[in-house]
């Protein structure tokens, strides 16, 4: 396993350095570095910049708008992208519908439908879970009802994410209800501005509206928006969730929080000695600095795989469980360094209090990312599951 970049490798690593250092939006550094939340105008706003590029969708193949890079090219990219602190760009498009279009789509949706999503004019989100129909996906219950050349669709989606700002929307259906639970499902992608979509909050723990419900009340749906053919969506779903889970360890966002945790660890609050110099918030970091370097290397294991023709295997499931778990504890971490000025978190504290809360900028988001990382665990597939591919696939049990 070679793990040294090779001189183009780094040549490539500067170049893509010196891009995100000049084109990346100064007024979204602000955003970010005053802890606000981001808005739908500034994803996109990065989004566009790299559309224009042409960096917007590494991992594409080439004819359909990817850039051709090796896959170490792109790991160069992802750690260059965490390292400089760049808003991710939405994976509903170009990490999930995107892929399950240009392998499965016909001629016609895939010109219809690629360019937007590589545009950023097309927002996607993500129509699978249901209550009662998470882990356990192939029970959905959403029907639709063959009526000429439409679909009738009717039933409820939840924890859509990001649905709020959504164009489109790719949906897993029922369209056989006698056949075998996986048999029976099909792939179609809904226009959300369609009548009888509504599109509900869920307004998380940390106050923030993220996730929504999606309610389906005899939508009209054309059958040339199905993908693949009828009753064999389950085939486009799996292809998607290995898409979801790919990258889903986040190392090198997680270097950068640890990074973050350090700085902040190391300065002076209220004329405290800074926590670094505690040998128990010490330790707690350099035990997570060993797990993650643990975990870079099981990534780097997987894309030498990659890099010579091994698709990902179980190993995708070891690093979301521990991709995941150390996420949870950087922002753990996070909130302990940053102390009583990450107990208020001041969303919908006092009149025209919100703009201008106590403490340094740094802690305004350390309550809300802690409540926010929750997540991590529970979606792509929860590590429950995870555990359950793993003692399936790696112990044979
Ligand atoms: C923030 C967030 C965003 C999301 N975004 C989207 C989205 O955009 N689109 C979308 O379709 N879905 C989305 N999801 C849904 C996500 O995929 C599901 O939450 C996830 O699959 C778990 O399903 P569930 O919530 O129904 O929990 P359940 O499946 O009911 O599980 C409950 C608990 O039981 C455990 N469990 C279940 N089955 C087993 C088993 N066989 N063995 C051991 N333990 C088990 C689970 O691990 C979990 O701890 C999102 C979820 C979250 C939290």
């Amino acid at each position: 396993m070679q793990l040294e970049f090779s001189p183009e490798e780094i040549a490539f690593q500067q170049e893509v350095r010196s891009f995100i250092a000049e084109n990346y939006p100064k007024h979204l550094r602000s955003v970010q570095d005053e802890g606000h939340d981001l808005s739908k105008e500034d994803f996109l706003s990065w989004h566009r910049i790299l559309a224009k590029k042409g960096w917007i969708a590494p991992a594409w193949p080439v004819e359909y708008g990817g850039t051709g890079w090796t896959a170490t090219q792109r790991f160069i990219w992802s750690e260059e992208l965490a390292a400089a602190d760049c808003v991710g760009t939405m994976p509903f498009g170009l990490s999930m519908v995107g892929p399950v279009i240009y392998t499965f789509g016909t001629p016609e949706q895939k010109a219809r439908f690629l360019p937007g999503i590589l545009s950023g004019d097309d927002w996607w989100c993500q129509g699978y879970s249901e209550p009662g129909s998470g882990s356990d996906l192939a029970s959905l219950r959403t029907k639709a009802v063959r009526d000429g050349d439409h679909y009738i669709v009717n039933g409820q989606k939840t924890w859509t994410t990001m649905a709020q700002h959504a164009d489109w929307g790719f949906f897993l259906v029922r369209t056989d209800p006698d056949a075998k639970q996986q048999e029976g499902i099909s792939f179609l992608l809904i226009d959300m501005k369609s009548p009888g979509v509504t599109v509900r909050p869920i307004i998380t723990l940390g106050g923030e509206h993220e996730v929504n419900e999606v309610w389906l009340e005899d939508v009209r749906v054309p059958v040339e928006n199905r993908v693949y053919e009828e009753n064999k969506g389950w085939t486009c779903a799996k292809f998607l969730l290995a898409h979801e889970r790919t990258g889903i360890a986040a190392v090198a966002r997680s270097k950068r929080g640890v990074e973050k945790i350090k700085q902040i660890a190391r300065t002076e609050m209220d004329g405290d000695k800074p926590l670094l110099a505690n040998a128990f918030f010490k330790r707690k970091i350099s035990e997570l600095e060993i797990d993650l370097t643990a975990l870079e290397f099981t990534e780097l294991r997987s894309l030498a795989g990659e890099a010579a023709g091994k698709g990902p295997g179980p190993e995708s499931s070891l690093l979301k469980i521990k991709g995941s778990e150390i996420q949870q504890r950087i922002t753990e971490l996070a909130l302990e360094a940053v102390g009583h000025y990450g107990a208020p978190y001041f969303r919908g504290f006092g009149e025209g209090d919100n703009e201008h809360p106590i403490g340094p900028d740094y802690a305004h988001r350390a309550a809300p990312t802690y409540f926010n990382t929750r997540k991590t665990t529970i979606y792509g597939g929860s590590n429950e599951i995870q555990r359950n591919i793993i003692a399936k696939m790696v112990l044979g049990i």
